[in-house]
Formats: C-alpha cells, structure tokens, sequence
C-alpha cells in the first residue's frame, strides 16, 4: 500500500502545527530562512491584523491569510491564517505569506537601513509589491501541487487556462494580471518553452504580447532566489502596459 501522504493526513486530521511544520520544511527545501515569525491561526485576520498595527487602513474582504509587521514593532513577525480555511489552501497560505515577509525584510535591509516600516515610502515599493506577490504566488502554488494531485496541469490547461483569459478579459488591475502570470510560472517546469508561450498567448490575447513577456521574462529571471535588481525595468514595462 502506498505511503500515505503527511500533509493529507494532517489535512484530515486538521493537525494546523504539523501543517505548519511541513510549509516550512518546504521553504527550507527552496532556501527561504524562517526569520522567526509567529503563526496564528485566527478567525477574523482583518481584525487581528487591526490589533497588531492599528495605523493600517484595512478594508473588510475576508482574507485568507496575511502577513503582519507590528506598528508599534513589538520584535515580532506575525502571520496570521484564517482558521476557517480548509485543506491544501492551508499549506499554500501559510508558504505565500512567509515569502512576503522574507522579502519585506530583505527589501529593508538592502534599501531601508532594516527599517521595515519605511518600505511603502519607497520609490521602488510597487514594483517591489508586485515582484513579491508574484513570488509569492508562485512559491505557494508550488508547495500546494507537492500534496494536491488534483492540482495537476491537465486541470490547468482544460480549466484554468480559460479561466484566468475570461479575468484578463474582464478589466483586470495590474495585481490581477501579475497573480496570472505567477500561475503560469508555478507550472512552467512542467511545460515546454512552447507550450507557455501558447499559454500566454490565448490568456493575454489582445494585448501587446511583447510587454506581457517581457514582464513575464524578468518576474521568471529573478525568482529563484530574492533578487531585485530588476525592479526599475519591472516598474517600467508595467508603465508601458
Ligand atoms: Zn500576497
């Protein structure tokens, strides 16, 4: 009989702290540092986010999960899980918000003097925001496909891919478009060259094809580790959208 898998157990058995210690195990693997963040699993995030940094105008969207550096900083990352959420959007929760914080904190050692509460002031913030949460995504989605057979590329292709042309279709915002791409980037390895293109080509019909993989070239080039050279050309070929 086949092993069964650890994650799906503790999926089962809802086991939050072994699902807990197997996302980090999984960024171990991909050599993200846990930098000591506390996670809680909560029913209201919005509202625990509110407690732990008042200052932050929130808007009232049930999130799944999010990341929180206090304001006043109490020493302490926080990621915060909604307790409601079930199954593999647990593990690929818990992985997108600890590549938030990783970068945030690498983004302020390398422009803020350490100081993460001075990011948002930065001239680079938005493209860092969205290099981030194309990491993000893409990290998350990664570690969900380990656990979940469901979340296999032929789901992609016949479901997915439709999908996500209706959204870009539909009035997307640039934080839309820069989460499809990190789709498709989360199942490049299991694509050849040809097929992504054909890929990016049916989504972003219409639009101007040598910006959408431009954009998707450097979000790829600087993915593997943090690195954000690229954030100025980012930043312009978003402009040029
Ligand atoms: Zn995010």
């Amino acid at each position: 009989m086949a092993k069964e898998d650890p994650f799906t157990s503790a999926v089962l058995s809802k086991d939050l702290r072994t699902i807990e210690q197997l996302a980090k195990e999984y960024l171990q693997s991909k050599d993200v540092m846990d930098p000591g963040a506390v996670i809680e699993f909560v029913d209201d995030v919005n509202g625990r986010a509110k407690q732990l940094r008042p200052i932050d105008a929130l808007g009232n969207k049930p999130l799944n999960g999010k990341m929180v550096i206090p304001d006043p900083p109490t020493g302490k990352y926080h990621i915060l899980i909604n307790s409601k959420i079930v199954s593999y959007d647990i593990l690929e929760t818990i992985v997108h918000e600890f590549i938030h914080l990783f970068d945030y904190l690498s983004f302020a050692d390398r422009h803020c003097n350490g100081d993460c509460l001075s990011i948002e002031h930065h001239l680079l913030f938005r493209p860092f925001y969205f290099y981030s949460e194309f990491r993000a995504k893409s990290y998350g989605l990664q570690g969900r496909m380990k656990h979940d057979c469901t979340d296999n590329i032929q789901f992609f292709k016949d479901r997915l891919v439709p999908y996500f042309k209706e959204k870009m279709h539909s009035g997307p915002s640039e934080y839309d478009l820069i989460r499809t791409l990190a789709e498709i980037h989360a199942r490049s390895e299991l694509m050849t060259e040809r097929e992504i293109s054909n890929i990016i080509q049916t989504i972003f019909q219409g639009y101007n094809l040598n910006i959408i993989n431009g954009l998707f070239t450097y979000l790829s080039n600087s993915f593997g580790y943090y690195d954000d050279s690229l954030l100025p050309t980012i930043d312009s070929t978003l402009s040029d959208l």
